[in-house]
């Protein structure tokens, strides 16, 4: 068998370097455990980046992927398929929105977004040119477009041209967003948790507003939850929590549990923005991805997973305010749901190297914050299990 390290010294030679990996080739994974190529087992509180909200293995969700494969992978969205039907049906009658339009990724269902409230503006007076206004230390993706909203110059820079950047605001900060409108925005975009900006919950005052603002002003309120949606802070869409409506909202990640494919959904303002000819994708919505979506779906409400996610969310976050107590080093614990961060006064790597060495797979959100998003389906005996791994590598680095 070809060692680890030979697979790496590959990969290094053949893919392009845009990730500094860990050094590890995963291999499989079972329920909430990864295994890599040696054979060696970790606790999975990553998910693949808040995606495997299912854990890994489920049957019934394998079984549906394998039938659609035998039945047929793609067509083309110049004709219908049924699993892209029946998704769209469960999104919208879950979400109280109008209609959906499927995609391959979080980046793109923001390009989707963002296309929907700038059509809706130069639907309403062609002769402008549109702003979004956006937050400062979100993330909406690495495409041009949602890298023109993303609001770290981490990422923007050397990319976004100064002209094609949106406007940005302060997150939380109504009055600020307030004083940015002019007669040239078109909509405000945020996510409701901000994921890796730092893993900041939105505060109820402030989405309230953000909606008041939009409806005054008749503009569009774009609301990113690829990473905060799809049960996991705690209801089926974050923005249930506050109970505020936006007029598009994104999906992707845990939204096929592993399969890419991401979705830009629209509320009754926004639907009839967009007309034939206006937007399009040969991948998205294919029956491959779209089966995925729908089994989704099923599996939530049949594991009741929104209902595990509270239970489990508020054993997590007791269990770490005790971590976040024990130990000077570690500043604050901010999260909802099974979404968490743990802010640390120095960079968090170390941590994250140490917990995969005993076991523990981890990531963080910025340097010095550590992020908890782990499968929906984990028990509380797992987030048993991590906390006792984190304490030790606090213990060991303090
Ligand atoms: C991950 C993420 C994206 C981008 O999704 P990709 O599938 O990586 O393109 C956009 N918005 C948020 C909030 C995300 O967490």
């Amino acid at each position: 068998m070809i060692s680890m390290k030979k697979y790496i010294d590959k990969a290094e030679n053949y893919i392009l370097k845009t990730y500094n990996r860990y050094p590890v080739v995963l291999d499989r994974g079972d329920g909430v455990y990864l295994y890599d190529l040696d054979g060696k087992k970790y606790l999975d509180f990553a998910a693949g980046i808040a995606v495997f909200a299912l854990g890994y293995g489920n049957q019934e969700y394998n079984d549906a992927l394998k039938a659609q494969i035998d039945k047929i992978l793609h067509t083309s969205n110049l004709y219908y398929n049924q699993p892209a039907i029946e998704a769209a049906e469960k999104i919208v009658e879950s979400s109280g929105m109008k209609k959906v339009f499927f995609t391959n990724s979080g980046t793109e269902a923001i390009e989707g977004a963002l296309k929907v409230a700038r059509k809706y503006a130069y639907n309403k007076d062609a002769s402008k040119e549109y702003e979004i206004i956006a937050m400062n230390h979100s993330f909406h993706g690495r495409s041009q477009g949602a890298l023109s909203v993303t609001g770290n110059s981490k990422y923007q820079a050397g990319f976004v041209p100064k002209d094609c950047v949106a406007v940005f605001a302060d997150f939380n900060n109504l009055e600020d967003v307030k004083s940015k409108i002019t007669d040239k925005t078109c909509g405000i975009i945020c996510e409701v948790v901000q994921g890796e900006g730092g893993i900041y919950p939105a505060d109820p005052e402030f989405l309230k507003g953000l909606r008041a603002l939009c409806d005054e002003h008749d503009i569009l309120l774009i609301f990113d939850e690829v990473q905060c949606g799809m049960g996991r802070c705690g209801s089926l869409y974050a923005h249930d929590l506050y109970g505020v409506k936006p007029d598009v909202m994104a999906l992707a990640k845990a939204l096929g549990c592993g399969v890419p494919v991401g979705a830009f959904v629209v509320g009754e303002k926004a639907d009839g923005a967009l007309v034939p000819g206006d937007h399009g994708t040969t991948y998205g919505g294919n029956p491959f991805a779209t089966a995925a979506v729908s089994k989704v779906f099923d599996l939530f409400e049949k594991l009741n997973l929104v209902d595990h996610v509270n239970e489990i969310g508020a054993y997590l976050s007791e269990k770490l305010d005790e971590l976040t107590v024990k130990y000077d080093c570690i500043k604050e614990h901010r999260g909802i749901g099974l979404m968490h961060g743990l802010e640390c006064e120095m960079p968090v790597a170390p941590v994250i190297t140490k917990a995969m060495d005993k076991g523990l797979i981890i990531i963080n959100a910025g340097a010095n914050i550590l992020r908890f998003v782990p499968p929906l389906v984990i028990e509380k005996e797992h987030v048993d299990e991590m906390i006792q791994i984190l304490d030790e590598v606090f213990a060991e680095l303090s």
